[in-house]
C-alpha cells in the first residue's frame, strides 16, 4: 500500500490508492473515523454518539462530531450548543467556504447543519443528491484540525446518506446501537448487512434503554426477558455494553448539561473499550 494510505483511517479495508475515492477532510487530519448507526430512529443512537464522545475525551482523545442526520439534527442540544451558530469563512478567492465547527465545554468539536441555519426547528425539505453536497462539504470543508476521532452520527436507515458515508468517507469501523425488541432488532440488521457488504468493520453492539434499576437495586429488563449477550447474538456481534434508561442522564441532556454530568460519573467508560481497544 503506498504511502499516501498510510493516514486514511480507512486504509485496512479498501483497496489501496488506485481503487480509493475516499473524500479527505482539507481543513484537518483525523486518525479514527467511527460511524454511529442504528437503522432506526429513538433507539439512543445519538445519545451514544454523544456519550462516547465525552468518555473519549476524558481519556484524553482530541476528539470531534459530525452530525450527519441531515433532516433530524440533535446533536447541538445534545451538548446544550443549540443557541450557537458556526462561523462559516471564505476559504479562497473563488468564493469557496469553510466552516469553523463548535467547540464544547469539553473542547469536542461538533459540526451539524443545525448550527449552519437560521433557525433551529425549521426543515431543510431537500432531495438526496442536496442532501449528499451538504454533508460531503460538513466533512470535507470543516476546520477539524487534528482528531484522534471522529464520531459520525449517522441517519436512521440504509439510505442515501448512511451510503454516502459508508462509501465516500474513510470510516475504520462502526458501532451499532439497538434496544432489546424483535421489531428493531430486524430492523437494526438491515445495516449491520449494509455495513458488512461494503466491508466495514463492526466493532459491536451497544443495547440501549436495556433496564432501569430499582430503588432495592435489581435490574429490571423492561423490554426483554433475553439477556444483552442474547440479543447481541442475533447480530453475531460482541455486545459492547447495555445502558440502563437513566433519567438524570435524560434530564441533563434536556438541560444542555450533559457534559458537567459525565465529568463526575464513571459509569459509562466502558462504552469506549473497544473503540481504544482497536486502534491500541
Ligand atoms: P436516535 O438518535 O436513535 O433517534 P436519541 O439518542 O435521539 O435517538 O434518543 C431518543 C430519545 O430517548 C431522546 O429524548 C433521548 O434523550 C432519550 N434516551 C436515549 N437513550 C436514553 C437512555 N439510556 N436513558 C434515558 N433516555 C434516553
Amino acid at each position: 500500500m503506498s504511502s499516501k494510505c498510510d493516514s486514511c483511517p480507512s486504509k485496512n479495508n479498501c483497496g489501496g490508492e488506485k481503487s480509493c475515492s475516499k473524500l479527505t477532510p482539507k481543513y484537518g487530519k483525523i486518525k479514527n473515523i467511527i460511524g454511529v448507526i442504528s437503522g432506526k430512529g429513538g433507539v439512543g443512537k445519538s445519545t451514544v454518539t454523544g456519550l462516547m464522545a465525552i468518555e473519549l475525551r476524558k481519556a484524553g482523545y482530541k476528539v470531534g462530531v459530525l452530525d450527519a442526520d441531515i433532516t433530524g439534527p440533535s446533536m447541538p442540544r445534545f451538548f446544550g450548543a443549540n443557541k450557537k451558530r458556526a462561523p462559516i469563512l471564505q476559504a479562497d478567492a473563488k468564493d469557496q467556504v469553510k466552516f469553523e465547527p463548535i467547540e464544547t465545554s469539553l473542547g469536542i468539536k461538533v459540526m451539524s447543519l443545525n448550527f449552519l441555519t437560521e433557525v433551529e426547528d425549521q426543515p431543510v425539505i431537500w432531495r438526496g443528491p442536496v442532501i449528499n453536497g451538504v454533508l460531503n462539504q460538513m466533512f470535507g470543508d470543516t476546520m477539524w484540525g487534528e482528531l484522534d476521532y471522529l464520531l459520525i452520527d449517522m441517519p436512521p436507515g440504509t439510505g442515501d446518506v448512511a451510503l454516502t458515508v459508508m462509501q465516500s468517507f474513510p470510516v475504520s469501523s462502526m458501532v451499532i446501537v439497538s434496544t432489546p425488541q424483535n421489531m428493531v432488532s430486524m430492523i437494526v440488521n438491515k445495516v449491520v448487512v449494509m455495513a458488512e457488504k461494503l466491508n466495514i468493520p463492526l466493532l459491536g453492539v451497544v443495547e440501549n434503554m436495556s433496564y432501569v434499576t430499582c430503588s432495592c437495586g435489581e435490574k429490571i429488563r423492561i423490554f426483554s426477558k433475553t439477556s444483552a449477550e442474547e440479543h447481541a447474538k442475533y447480530f453475531n456481534l460482541n455486545l459492547i455494553m447495555e445502558l440502563p434508561v437513566d433519567l438524570d442522564l435524560t434530564e441533563n441532556m434536556e438541560n444542555g448539561t450533559v457534559e458537567q454530568y459525565m465529568v463526575n460519573i464513571q459509569k459509562y467508560t466502558p462504552i469506549i473499550k473497544d473503540i481504544v481497544k482497536s486502534r491500541e
